[in-house]
């Protein structure tokens, strides 16, 4: 028995047989004579292109634009003159048109993948994937990769393309032994609830794991070859019962979210792009308590314009009318770098040039997404939040942008509601401590934990080295969480939280307590924590066991 640990990308439990996904390798061979391989390549990218039209067409009906705009890009890339450039330099060398297309998009590849932006780096599979498609229409003769029975899928990487001909009731689960949790494809995986885990140390993807049996446990990010059949039958439990939960989930669908003796929590969702609105309405979430917008940046390769965040806004915000949606604006800066940004290497970024920050250096960025959201604010219920709040004087700065983006969409005769909501992020100590003082200021607070145990513990949240330490739990930062719901309270806003802190079972009584309005959480978890509230009694909950 073998076991192996990596990174969540969609929780729930697969037993079974694995299959092994690789891309076609092929051999270097010499081919037909440059002029006659250049036509076959021609020829190939001409088929990739028009399957990459058929692969829009669907994508576009069954998972909406965001995801049907990876084809076009697919597309630009197969028909790029730089890309043929490369492939006809490597057909200079006399070989097949097949192996001149996969050294020239590794070649592409390897450039994207050195790039120190996460968004370019990604590309570096997309790059891959375009080559793959072309060199499967030039080699006809290759079977390409079928699920024949029910099996966890093992890859270094699964292209979103292949990902989507294969039958969904045939995956039981999928390892990305190599990809990140903010790929296309793990996005893809999320939306379709496949139990699914990438990043996995140590685990080599080849062919001697064709077959193999093994155990996924996504929920404690654990793979497990060739069980013992004690382990077996220990998982096949588990797996029984986690599902059964959630089928026992369903009857809090609908219903708001109560404790046993009435106190009122709503649960809302955290969302990184606007097609994951469908999850959160499919869980009944009651709300989108913080859409992280930096992933809109994250995803272009240039500013994105004000009709594009324009765009993505009103979809959210459409979808869940009447229910409301708090926008976060631009939180970039720290562990979220991005090249066209051109921000300054900084010593410590965690303390650095981000979010608010950069938005009063560089106005025009703020009041561009300033207006698109105003925009949106005319198709729902839409709320602005901002990240990383030290200062009053920055509250003064934000209200200042919005008047002038209200005043400019007014002289343009564009449509958008005057009194959209503006809130804070409470995640640094400061912005905890001086509470009181914002809660006169602002319409709203969220809690903002991942930050704020950072800020307050003086740990670094993405440091491996500290993850024993990082106890978002401590009492120091609960004491901050309380002092920020009275102060909210005590000046009549609502205040919730929406770091990962907000699906704590523990600290859950006390949240309930101290009557946090609303708690922010990944849609999937909507159901189980409200049917945890209506298990809490708050007259049974001692706030001494917390702070
Ligand atoms: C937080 O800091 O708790 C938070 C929700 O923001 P992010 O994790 O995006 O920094
Ligand atoms: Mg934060």
């Amino acid at each position: 028995m073998k076991a192996y640990k990596g990174n969540r990308v969609f929780e729930g439990y697969a037993l079974g047989r694995l299959a092994v996904y690789s891309a076609i390798k092929v051999e270097k061979a010499v081919g037909l004579g440059k002029e006659k391989e250049f036509e076959r390549f021609c020829h190939a990218r001409e088929e990739t292109v028009q399957a990459l039209d058929v692969s829009y067409a669907e994508a576009l009906e069954k998972l909406g634009e965001k995801e049907a705009a990876l084809f076009e890009t697919h597309k630009l890339m197969a028909e790029d003159l730089d890309f043929e450039d490369a492939v006809n330099a490597e057909l200079d060398g006399d070989v097949t048109a097949e192996f001149a297309v996969q050294s020239a998009g590794e070649q592409l590849a390897e450039i994207f993948a050195s790039m120190d932006d996460a968004y370019m780096k990604e590309r570096a599979n997309d790059v891959r994937e375009v080559a793959s498609r072309i060199i499967s229409f030039l080699k006809k003769d290759v079977k390409g990769f079928v699920l024949e029975e029910p099996s966890i899928i093992v890859c270094d990487d699964l292209p979103s393309n292949e990902l989507m001909k294969i039958d969904r009731d045939l995956i039981l689960g999928i390892v990305f032994v190599k990809g990140g949790t903010n790929s296309h494809v793990s996005i893809l995986t999320r939306m379709l609830e496949i139990p699914s885990l990438c990043g996995v140390d140590g685990m080599v993807v080849d062919e001697s794991l064709d077959g193999v049996y093994a155990i996924l446990d996504a929920n404690k990010g654990d793979m497990i070859f060739e069980p013992e059949s004690q382990v077996v039958a220990d998982y096949t439990a588990r797996k029984r019962s986690y599902e059964e939960e959630k089928e026992k989930l369903q009857a809090f669908k609908g219903k708001p979210t109560l404790s046993r003796d009435g106190k009122k929590t709503e649960i809302y969702s955290n969302i990184a792009s606007s097609f994951e609105v469908e999850n959160a309405l499919k869980n009944d979430s009651e709300g989108i308590g913080l859409f992280r917008s930096e992933f809109l940046y994250l995803e272009s390769s240039d500013y994105p314009t004000e009709d594009e965040q324009f765009e993505h806004y009103k979809r959210v915000v459409e979808a869940m009318n009447p229910r409301q949606v708090i926008i976060r604006t631009l939180d970039i800066g720290a562990d979220k770098k991005i090249d066209y940004f051109d921000l300054p290497d900084e010593e410590n970024p965690a303390l650095g040039f981000r979010s608010i920050r950069i938005c009063q250096a560089r106005p025009h960025i703020f009041l561009t997404q300033l207006k698109a959201l105003y925009r949106a604010s005319h198709y729902g219920n839409l709320a602005i939040m901002v990240p990383m709040i030290i200062s009053l004087s920055e509250v003064d700065f934000i209200k200042r942008t919005a008047a002038q983006a209200r005043d400019e969409l007014r002289a343009s005769g564009i449509p958008f509601k005057e009194d959209v909501k503006i809130g804070i992020m409470i995640e640094t100590p400061s912005a905890a401590v001086l509470s009181d003082l914002f809660a006169e200021q602002v319409d709203f607070f969220s809690i903002g934990t991942n930050d704020l145990t950072q800020y307050t513990l003086a740990l670094d949240r993405v440091n491996p080295n500290l993850k024993e330490q990082f106890d978002p739990r401590h009492r120091s930062v609960t004491r901050l969480i309380k002092t920020v719901a009275d102060n909210a309270h005590k000046a009549g806003i609502p205040v919730g939280i929406c770091g990962e802190l907000a699906r704590d079972e523990i600290l859950l009584p006390f949240f309930v307590k101290i009557g946090i309005d609303e708690l922010s959480v990944s849609p999937a978890y909507t159901l189980q924590l409200r049917k945890r509230i209506s298990e809490i009694d708050t007259k049974d909950v001692d706030l001494k066991d917390f702070i």
